[in-house]
């Protein structure tokens, strides 16, 4: 069986991290963990935790450092992340963040950390067109919808717009992205963990970028 892998995807919304997650778990098989969708699980579900997160999500800000920081240590210490890895997406989002993960790493510590980088104008463009199902949290596009109608073509789920994909919240979740996310490029460059693909173009051409990008870092 293919090697695992701890990866972290880094890239300001809409870069196209959790498309390229899903087929790095895939490809690694290993778990794609995905806060936000760990999140929006809390709150279809109605939990409290998921009452709380919900305002502070639809307003495009960040939910809190210890609540995040907690949820993925669990989640890092069950036994299919400690055996093969994980491919964690929208986690590290802050710096105090950054240092926890490395806390909680500390005896299986990161392999690479991805940096997608697309412009901001071309993220803006892809979120107001982004279109997600609620039950698998498989992504669409306006310009690539399911094959038949707004319904999933994995799972049959509804396929709509996130809460949090309007202009508004999605220039604040960018102001944020540069405020507080985009400190972690230095962070794990100085660690000598970074990489940082080219995320313009098809999803084949990305993902073929990053697989290059984790061989030569395995190779290395
Ligand atoms: P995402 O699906 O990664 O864009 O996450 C959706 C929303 O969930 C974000 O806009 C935040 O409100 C919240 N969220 C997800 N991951 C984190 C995190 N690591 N720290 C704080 N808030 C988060």
């Amino acid at each position: 069986m293919t090697e695992g892998v701890r990866l972290v995807m880094l890239g300001r919304q809409g870069a196209g991290k959790g498309t390229q997650a899903i087929r790095l778990a895939q490809h690694f098989v290993v778990p794609h963990i995905s806060t936000g969708d760990m999140l929006r699980a809390a709150v279809a579900a109605g939990t409290e935790f998921g009452l709380r997160a919900k305002s502070v999500m639809d307003g495009g800000g960040l939910v809190g450092d210890d609540i995040m920081i907690g949820v993925v240590d669990e989640r890092l210490n069950e036994s299919d992340t400690t055996k093969r890895g994980y491919i964690l997406d929208g986690f590290p989002r802050t710096v105090p963040q950054g240092q926890s993960l490395e806390a909680i790493t500390q005896e299986r510590p990161l392999d690479l950390v991805v940096d997608l980088e697309v412009p901001e104008e071309v993220v803006l463009e892809r979120i107001t067109k982004r279109r997600v199902c609620k039950t698998c949290g498989h992504i669409y596009s306006v310009d690539a919808p399911p094959k038949n109608g707004w319904i999933c073509d994995v799972d049959g789920g509804e396929v709509v717009q996130r809460a949090d994909d309007t202009e508004d919240a999605v220039r604040k979740r960018l102001d944020l992205y540069a405020a507080e996310t985009k400190p972690l490029v230095p962070f794990y460059a100085e660690r000598n963990l970074l990489v940082e693909v080219d995320g313009l173009g098809t999803t084949d051409d990305v993902f073929a970028r990053v697989l290059k990008a984790v061989e030569a870092r395995r190779g290395a």
